[in-house]
């Protein structure tokens, strides 16, 4: 049984890159991963400008001003945002100048309006500034031709504006791995179906699907599939035609009716990990097939309890999923140290992982474990949970008030 560190890195080491960008609508890229550096096709900001209401003044001029005795400046013309100074600031000169807007030729510093009298056509200056105060600088943000962003950022909101304010209509990102999604079981039914006695509802497809696409790749919902070597066989071929990673739950274990391993042999991929030393979850199939049209599939035989099935999801699925989607950085879970409101038990054996909800309070972060059973065949209480404890191999208990390792899950 491997640790769960090193199956985790094992399994990053599998992952291949995402294959070559598309380009989609900047309206269609939130939530999508940049396949390559965008340069800057300007400087930012493009022009001189002012950073306050105020007058752009020359600081030769204003170097001596106080309240006493003011410097007094004729205004040339008031220039707002959107529109280009008409003429130069020369000595004795000053131009009203809105937030924004250019600097004119001649300024190079602007005094905020709260240290300024107007006097009709006149301006008095009561405050030395510091020389080029509030000018934002043309270029002083990103020069023109330098990458504003670097490929394998993942676009949200900020990524946004920056790629609509580099005239980035046309995006391009890496393709999002397509993940197949199958159920083994011959108990297992849709939801919807009356259940005849030991027959239970397919309840991971739904739970893996949404994780899939939590993760920014596309599900490919394969349904059930009965616990026969033949139909097992077929499907896991159906899915490599159509995906990059499958992900299937059930069939891992070392049972009668478990025959993925197997058939993952016989069909030619290579298996790579069979079991980890966590708890839930300790049966897990990391397989990976020969490549082909320069993918290759990588495979995750998850077990069947529900439970068990998310915690490897969560634990590594994700990860693959993150680095297979092309992103930089940021792949593994997020640990974060949180002081538990319960005794948090383990068998000391395997890293044992135990849901609950990780709060943020004024203390700090504060973990509560959910209430009832932590059985891996109990997915009611997972319900609402947002984090999973992780207790280490070696700990057979954390008491209340400790600090635990909480992964953080959604
Ligand atoms: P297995 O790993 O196939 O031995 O399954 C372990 C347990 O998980 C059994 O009790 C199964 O009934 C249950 N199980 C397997 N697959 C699913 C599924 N897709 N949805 C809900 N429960 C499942
Ligand atoms: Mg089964």
């Amino acid at each position: 049984m491997l640790p769960a560190a090193e199956a985790e890195a094992k399994i990053l080491d599998l992952v291949v890159s995402p294959a070559a960008a598309e380009q989609v609508p900047l309206e269609s890229a939130l939530g999508r991963v940049l396949a390559q550096a965008i340069p800057s096709p300007l400087d930012f900001p493009h022009w001189d400008n002012s950073a306050m209401d105020g007058y752009a003044v020359r600081y030769a001029d204003v170097q001596a001003a106080s309240t006493e005795s003011p410097v007094a400046l004729a205004l040339t013309e008031t220039i707002p945002a959107g529109r280009s100074p008409t003429q130069p600031v020369g000595p004795g000169q000053a131009a009203r100048i809105l937030t924004g807007s250019m600097l004119p030729t001649g300024a190079d510093t602007v005094v905020m309006q709260e240290v300024t009298r107007r006097e009709g056509e006149q301006v008095l200056v009561l405050e030395v500034p510091e020389p080029q105060q509030f000018v934002r600088h043309r270029g002083s943000f990103c020069r023109a031709d330098d990458p504003l962003m670097q490929a394998g950022l993942a676009i949200g909101g900020p990524e946004l504006a920056v790629l609509a304010s580099a005239q980035c209509v046309q995006v391009p990102v890496f393709p999002q791995p397509r993940v197949a999604i199958l159920s083994t079981g011959d108990e297992l039914v849709m939801p919807g179906t009356a259940l005849q006695p030991g027959q239970i509802v397919d309840s991971n497809q739904y739970a893996l699907a949404a994780l899939v696409r939590q993760a920014g790749a596309i599900p490919v919902p394969l349904g059930i599939v009965a616990d026969q070597p033949q139909a097992l066989r077929a499907a896991i071929q159906s899915a490599l035609a159509q995906a990059d990673v499958i992900v299937s739950s059930g069939g891992v274990s070392v049972g009668d009716y478990d025959y993925v391993d197997e058939i993952l042999a016989d069909l030619g991929a290579t298996l790579h990990i069979r079991a980890v030393a966590v708890k839930p979850g300790k049966p897990l199939t990391v397989a990976t097939f020969p490549a082909e049209r320069g993918s290759a599939p990588l495979y995750f035989g998850l077990p069947g309890n529900p439970v068990s099935a998310l915690v490897t999801f969560w634990r590594f699925v994700v990860p693959a999923l993150r680095k297979r989607s092309g992103l930089a950085t940021g792949w593994g879970p997020a640990f974060v140290p949180a002081t538990t409101r319960h005794p948090l038990k383990a068998g000391g054996q395997r890293e044992t992982y135990l849901w609950g909800r990780l709060l943020s309070t004024s203390a700090g972060y504060e973990f509560e474990l959910a209430s009832g059973g932590h059985s891996s065949g109990n997915l009611i209480n997972l319900a609402g949970t947002n984090a999973l404890a992780v207790v280490p191999v070696g700990t057979t208990q954390i008491d209340g008030g400790e600090t635990v390792q909480v992964m953080t899950v959604s």
